[in-house]
């Protein structure tokens, strides 16, 4: 291990045994393995892992979509003196290979060229089998969504029924979930000084029997909840209760425990989420910003999208049942600095082929930016309640920040255009102080044509399962947007996205939704058939069929005809641009 301070600082992280020597290593400490190509752009989670860990004095090597048929791809830079580190990438990797009916997609935007392919079905699994047999004896540590939304047993919707931990499935030594930089930090730091890593927070273990964890929740043990008959359905479902109430909180602070056959597995909190001072030293650090030079001359899509965008922060406090977002980010807000935003914001204009255009600044929801609990997360209410039924009183929402955030990157010598691209929350934005922003917005052209909201539907029954704020809070977004628009005389419009299928909608619902549609004169452009997300609570309504909230049987489409039929009622009228737009 070399020192932080002989950090080279320069370079993308290796991938071949003759960049580790040009870096003058003979061996890796870290080995990260990814089902994405390598580009170096902190959009990239194994570009904020790798160099993460470099900046603490790790040295990391990376290997890229290696081929599974070939083991020598394993041993490219060597074993590992320390660990492997293995991430399906920045994608579920059977969702990056089928669409939600199943069929083939013909490409992976995160692979180069577009390719599709070149990242293996159930990759978490399949990569860490691979790593155990190049090199026996070296433990494998497993991170990424892919593996954070399976940290629990999970209904697999490829398969069609109830699957162990990856941590089972995988034989991972540890299973990181969340976002990993505090975790993995401290796992490495447990493993050169020859501890016992087991308890660490953001982390899962198989642990002994015998082996007790004070004031852990006990979950139903993974045959009950396998079990597809009415019982086993319903202990699934007090399985995915017990996980939001004592995991997936701003407060998760209970172990949870759960047996598996002969053995048991133990989930301990997600980590402290990372300060804005450690945001700061983690998106200040060498970026390159680009693809690995192995690539050179193949579009990387991925990469293209997000080349110019800027991350403004991580988390959400969203109650949407059905999005791994949260489940995976954290129910809690960390925000970059404001000068270190507008630092890269000066990086990002001197990158060659910097156009004057920054695609986007945002995070999981732009306008969640610099937000906080006024009572610092000191609460016990369950996951989601910040902003469910109604926006909690303790949720100090800071549209003033952003618009400062904006003005001073627009003023940035080089930059032409700053745009809001990420989807933003209409129940925020109707806040106090969320008008001057949206006003802001509008005169200083923040918004390219298209503002991105996500009412998901139009029916209060639909939306309380999805945990949507009431669609009464959709229309009065609109009315404001919409005299704000005339007002100002800018050309924009909404980019509503909706959800067909969800559990808890008929065929019925989507009929009215469609009706309400056209009532309002809206032409829906982006539906999204429902995937049931590992660990989300919708996944848990699609598999058991029941309402959480009454533990009562719920609607849910099923079969691929009524899930089609569903979203043919609102595409099957598409007759071009949103009736939306403002004139
Ligand atoms: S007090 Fe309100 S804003 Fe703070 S964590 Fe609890 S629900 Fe969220």
């Amino acid at each position: 291990m070399r020192s932080a301070a002989d950090n080279p600082g320069v370079g993308a992280l290796p991938m071949t045994r003759a960049e580790m020597v040009a870096r003058g290593w003979s061996e890796c400490d870290v080995i990260l393995i990814t089902g994405d190509a390598y580009v170096d752009h902190p959009a990239f989670g194994v570009a904020l892992i790798g160099r993460w860990l470099e900046k603490l004095g790790y040295r990391v090597g990376l290997l890229a979509q290696p081929n599974p048929e070939n083991p020598a791809d394993f041993l490219t830079l060597g074993p590992p003196r320390l660990c492997w580190g293995i991430t399906a990438g920045n994608v579920d990797s059977e969702l990056a290979r089928l669409t939600v009916m199943r069929k083939r997609r013909r490409d992976d935007p995160y692979s180069a060229g577009g390719r599709a392919g070149a990242r293996p079905r159930n990759a978490s699994i399949v990569y860490t089998g691979c790593a155990r047999r190049a090199c026996k004896g070296v433990p494998v540590v497993l991170g990424g969504i892919e593996a954070s939304l399976r940290r629990l047993p999970y209904y697999d919707y490829w398969t069609d029924r109830v699957r162990r931990s990856l941590l089972f499935d995988a034989k991972a030594d540890i299973l990181i979930h969340g976002m990993a930089e505090r975790a993995l930090a401290e796992f490495l730091q447990y493993l050169r000084d020859g501890r016992d890593w087991c308890g660490l927070p953001g982390t899962a273990s198989l642990v002994k029997d015998g082996r007790e964890f004070p004031d852990a929740v006990p979950l139903p043990a993974y045959e009950e909840i396998a079990d597809p008959h009415p019982a086993g359905l319903r202990r699934f479902m007090e399985m995915a209760q017990l996980v939001e109430r004592y995991h997936l909180t701003p407060n998760g602070t209970r172990a949870l425990v759960q047996r598996c056959g002969n053995r048991q597995m133990a989930l301990f909190p997600p980590a402290a989420p990372l300060s804005s001072a450690e945001l700061d030293t983690l998106y200040n650090l060498p970026f390159t910003r680009r693809p690995h030079p192995r690539y050179a001359g193949r579009r990387i899509p991925a990469w293209d999208m997000i080349k110019h965008s800027l991350t403004t922060h991580r988390g959400c406090y969203g109650a949407c049942r059905f999005c791994a977002l949260r489940v995976h980010q954290g129910a809690r807000i960390s925000s970059r600095s404001h000068a270190n935003i507008i630092a890269e914001a000066h990086r990002l204009v001197r990158q060659p082929g910097f156009d004057g255009t920054i695609t986007d600044l945002g995070g999981p929801s732009a306008n969640m930016y610099a937000s906080e609990c006024a009572r610092d997360f000191d609460c016990r209410r369950p996951a989601g309640a910040c902003v469910h039924p109604g926006v909690c009183r303790n949720l100090r929402v800071n549209h003033r920040a952003l618009t400062a955030l904006l003005r001073d990157v627009r003023a940035v010598p080089g930059v032409r255009h700053a745009f809001i691209a990420s989807g933003i929350r209409c129940d925020l934005a109707l806040l106090p102080g969320g008008t001057e922003w949206l006003r802001d917005l509008l005169r200083h052209g923040h918004i390219g044509g298209r503002l991105k909201i996500a009412p998901e539907h139009m029916l209060d029954g639909v939306l309380r399962h999805m945990g949507k704020p009431p669609v009464a809070v959709y229309r009065r977004f609109v009315e404001l947007f919409k005299t704000l628009t005339r007002t100002a005389g800018a050309r924009v419009s909404l980019r509503e996205y909706f959800i067909s299928g969800h559990p808890g909608c008929t065929t019925a619902d989507m009929e009215e939704l469609a009706r309400c549609l056209k009532e309002a004169g809206l032409q829906p452009e982006q539906v999204q058939d429902y995937y049931p997300a590992p660990l989300t609570i919708s996944a848990a309504m699609f598999y058991t069929g029941l309402d959480p909230r009454t533990m009562q049987p719920l609607y849910v489409a099923r079969s691929d005809r009524e899930k089609a039929r569903q979203r043919s009622l609102l595409l099957g009228r598409r007759t071009g641009r949103s009736k939306n737009a403002i004139k």
